[in-house]
C-alpha cells in the first residue's frame, strides 16, 4: 500500500504519516460540549474522524484513539467572557448542570451508534480531571506564563514567541483592533487558565484551586487529558475548522509553554457543514438538524454518512434535502446489490489497491467512492465483488454486512434499534441486546434471528 498523506494543518501542507510509535497511533478528537444535543454539523466532524481512525486501521495501524466531553469551562463568548454554557443550559432545562451533561452524552454516544461512529477507545470528562488541569496550570504558571487578574488565572500569550503558527494569526492586527471586552487582560490573544467562582455567587460546578474556587478555562482540559492518555507529544489531533485559531492553538500554547512541544505531530481539520451559502450549522442559529430530526422523517442516518463520504472533508459541504434523498438512494442500491451478490468470496487486490490510493491521499473519499460504483459495474464474479466491497466497508462504516432486504413497513427507527441490538449482541453486551429487543417489541415489530442475520416484520394489529 501507498504510504498514507495526510493534511496538516500547522504546516499548512500534505505531507507522510508515520506513525511515533508503531503501530500504535495515538489520536485525540475534541469531543461535544454537553449543554445541547450535536447537531449533524457537529457530527461531521466526528464522522471526517471515523473515518480517518477506519483509513489508519485499514492500513493495520492501532488507534488508540481518546475523545473527551467537555461538561465546564466552555464560555458562551471564546473570548472567555459570558456565562458557561453548562451552567446556562441548566437554567434553559431545569436540570442540574451534573444532569445535563449526563443527558447529553448519552445523547451524543447514541448518535455515534446510529452514524456507526466507533466510539474512543478512551472516553475522558473534564470534570473527572480537576487535579490533572490544576497540575497543569501549576507548571505552566512555574515556567512563568501567567498573570492573575480580578477574575482568574490568564496564560501571557507575549511571553511564547511562536504563539499562533497554528492560527497564522495576525497578533499586532489583532492587538490593533482589540477593544474593552478585553477586561483585564494584557493582549487580546490571553486566554483563561483558571476562572473564579463570581464573588457571592456559587456556581454548580466549582472547586478550590491553589488560586482560589473557581474552574478551569475551556482549552487546559485539552492539554492535560492529551498528556495523559497520550504523552506530552502524540501522532494526531483534530478538530472542526473553527477550532484552529483559538482552541487548538490555546492548548499548543499551554503544551509548549509546559513542555515544549507543539502537542501533536499532524494537527486535522474538518471543514464545516452549512445550511445554504456561507452559514455553517449552529445549534443557535436556525436550521439546527438532529439525527433524530433525520429519524423522524424517515432516513436511514447512514444516508447522511454517505452524504458526507461524498465530499472532501477539506471543502465546505451544503447540505439539502435533495442532496440526502440522493445518498438514500444510493445507500438503497449499494445494500440491495451487496445481498444479491451473496456469500463473499476473495477480495480482488487491484481493487483494494484501487480503493486504498485515495483513501491513503488525504481521504480523498469522493474518489474512493467512484472506485465503489466501478466495481459494482465491473465483470466481477458475485463473490469477489461481495468481498472486495465488505472489505471497503471497513472504512466505509455503512454496515453493508450486515443489512438484509426488510419489510418495508419497518420504520427507520425501528431498523436502527435492530442494528444497535446486533453490535450489542456482537459486543456481548447481553443485556442492552435484550432491552433493545424489548423495545423493538413494545413498538410491535417481529424480530427473527436467522443464519443471515436478523429480519424484521410488522407485527399483526
Ligand atoms: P461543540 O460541541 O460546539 O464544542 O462542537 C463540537 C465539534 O463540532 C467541534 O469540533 C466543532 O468544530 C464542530 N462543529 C461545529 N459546528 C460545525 C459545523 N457546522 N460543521 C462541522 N463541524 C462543526
Ligand atoms: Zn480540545
Amino acid at each position: 500500500m501507498k504510504p498514507i498523506q495526510l493534511y496538516d494543518t500547522y504546516t499548512r501542507s500534505l505531507r507522510e504519516f508515520t506513525p511515533l510509535n508503531p503501530p500504535e497511533v495515538g489520536l485525540y478528537t475534541c469531543g461535544p460540549t454537553v449543554y445541547d444535543f450535536a447537531h449533524i454539523g457537529n457530527l461531521r466532524t466526528y464522522l471526517f474522524e471515523d473515518i480517518l481512525r477506519r483509513a489508519l486501521e485499514f492500513n493495520g495501524l492501532r488507534v488508540k484513539h481518546v475523545m473527551n466531553i467537555t461538561d465546564v469551562g466552555h464560555l458562551v463568548s471564546d473570548a472567555d467572557t459570558g456565562e458557561d454554557k453548562m451552567e446556562k443550559g441548566s437554567r434553559r432545562m431545569g436540570k442540574t448542570a451534573w444532569e445535563l451533561a449526563e443527558i447529553y452524552t448519552d445523547e451524543f454516544k447514541k448518535d455515534l451508534g446510529r452514524l456507526n461512529i466507533l466510539e474512543p477507545v478512551i472516553w475522558c470528562r473534564a470534570t473527572d480531571h480537576i487535579p490533572e488541569q490544576i497540575d497543569f496550570i501549576r507548571c505552566i504558571e512555574a515556567k512563568g506564563f501567567t498573570y492573575r487578574t480580578t477574575d482568574g488565572i490568564y496564560f501571557d500569550t507575549s511571553r511564547l514567541p511562536d504563539y499562533g503558527t497554528l492560527g497564522r494569526l495576525d497578533i499586532e492586527g489583532l492587538q490593533a483592533g482589540a477593544r474593552i471586552e478585553m477586561g483585564e487582560k494584557r493582549s487580546p490573544t490571553d486566554f483563561a487558565l483558571w476562572k473564579f467562582s463570581p464573588a457571592g455567587q456559587q456556581r454548580q460546578m466549582e472547586w478550590p484551586s491553589p488560586w482560589g474556587v473557581g474552574f478551569p478555562g475551556w482549552h487546559i482540559e485539552c492539554s492535560a487529558m492529551s498528556a495523559k492518555y497520550l504523552g506530552s507529544f502524540f501522532d494526531i489531533h483534530c478538530g472542526g475548522e473553527d477550532h484552529i485559531t483559538v482552541h487548538h492553538t490555546n492548548e499548543i500554547a499551554q503544551t509548549e509553554a509546559c513542555y515544549g512541544t507543539r502537542l501533536a505531530n499532524f494537527w486535522l481539520h474538518g471543514y464545516f457543514l452549512q445550511v445554504g451559502e456561507d452559514t455553517k450549522m449552529s445549534k443557535s442559529g436556525g436550521g439546527f438538524l438532529r439525527v433524530q430530526t433525520l429519524l423522524d422523517k424517515g432516513y436511514d442516518p447512514l444516508a447522511y454518512r454517505l452524504f458526507c463520504l461524498n465530499a472532501h472533508y477539506r471543502a465546505k459541504l451544503n447540505f439539502t434535502w435533495e442532496g440526502l434523498d440522493a445518498s438514500a438512494k444510493s445507500l438503497e442500491r449499494l445494500r440491495a446489490t451487496a445481498f444479491e451478490w451473496g456469500a463473499p468470496g476473495v477480495v480482488n487486490t487491484e481493487f483494494g489497491e484501487r480503493f486504498a490510493e485515495p483513501v491513503n491521499a488525504d481521504l480523498n473519499m469522493p474518489r474512493a467512492m467512484a472506485v465503489v460504483w466501478e466495481l459494482v459495474k465491473s465483470e466481477l464474479p458475485a463473490p469477489i465483488k461481495k468481498a472486495t466491497l465488505l472489505e471497503f466497508d471497513r472504512v466505509l462504516g455503512l454496515r453493508l454486512a450486515e443489512w438484509q432486504p426488510q419489510d418495508a413497513a419497518v420504520p427507520a427507527e425501528i431498523l436502527v434499534l435492530v442494528e444497535q441490538r446486533q453490535r450489542a449482541r456482537q459486543e456481548k453486551r447481553w443485556q442492552d441486546a435484550d432491552a433493545l429487543r424489548a423495545r423493538i417489541d413494545a413498538a410491535g415489530y417481529i424480530l427473527e434471528d436467522t443464519p443471515q442475520g436478523p429480519r424484521v416484520k410488522a407485527g399483526k394489529g
